[in-house]
């Protein structure tokens, strides 16, 4: 049986280490990236031209996103929307957490911004009640094996019941928009309000 001989290699040799040029990206801090260049460009840069119109959108961060096709798929989903006629629920600014619970705040914001009311996107919006309660769920842990809903005593189960026909019972606890566009009237102004509005945009 022979042994291989393993070869011996001397630390101060030739053999074991020469000096060697090696071409590479290398980023903006120092770091190698051999052959990635576009790694190398992506750490090394803050800024990128937009990949979906990079000759007319503004430039943005490497780690961020082109807010102006941001805002134009927003636009474009926008356009989507299905449109009705406001009948006075609560409205909401699409893409926005501006809601408006009556007439006269919408009115007031009009005005403190110089928008007429078609101008603005609205969403109507959509109530939100409680959630029922499911009482067999939330002692799912707790009633046996192959038991049920009746595995529970008639007190809790009485109890549930009552819960359930309040919550059903319950006036809307908040609002939400929803894929709805507003149609709303200008004329929910008066004439006052409107030459108000003009005026401060001539100005
Ligand atoms: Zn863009």
């Amino acid at each position: 049986m022979s042994k291989k001989i393993e070869k011996i290699v001397m630390m101060d040799s030739d053999e074991a280490a020469s000096i060697k040029t090696v071409t590479g990206w290398v980023d903006r801090q120092g770091r190698f990236w051999g052959n990635d260049e576009h790694q190398a460009r992506w750490c090394g840069a803050t800024h990128r031209k937009c990949k979906n119109k990079p000759e007319e959108h503004p430039i943005h961060a490497t780690n961020g996103y082109c807010e102006e096709c941001h805002r134009e798929s927003r636009q474009s989903k926008f356009a989507t929307f299905e449109r009705a006629v406001w009948t006075g629920e609560p409205l909401v600014i699409f893409d926005d957490d501006q809601y408006f619970f009556d007439v006269e705040s919408l009115a007031d914001y009009c005005l403190e911004h110089s928008l007429l009311p078609s101008e603005l996107q609205l969403l109507i919006c959509e109530p939100n009640y409680p959630p029922e309660f499911d009482i067999e769920q939330h002692c799912e842990e707790v009633i046996p094996d192959g038991g049920d809903y009746h595995s529970l005593p008639q007190a809790v189960l009485d109890a549930a019941e009552a819960l359930n026909k309040a919550i059903k019972e319950s006036s809307a606890v908040s609002w939400s928009g929803s894929g709805r566009v507003a149609i709303v009237s200008d004329d929910i102004l008066d004439d006052e309000q409107k030459a108000e509005i003009m005026a401060e945009r001539a100005a």
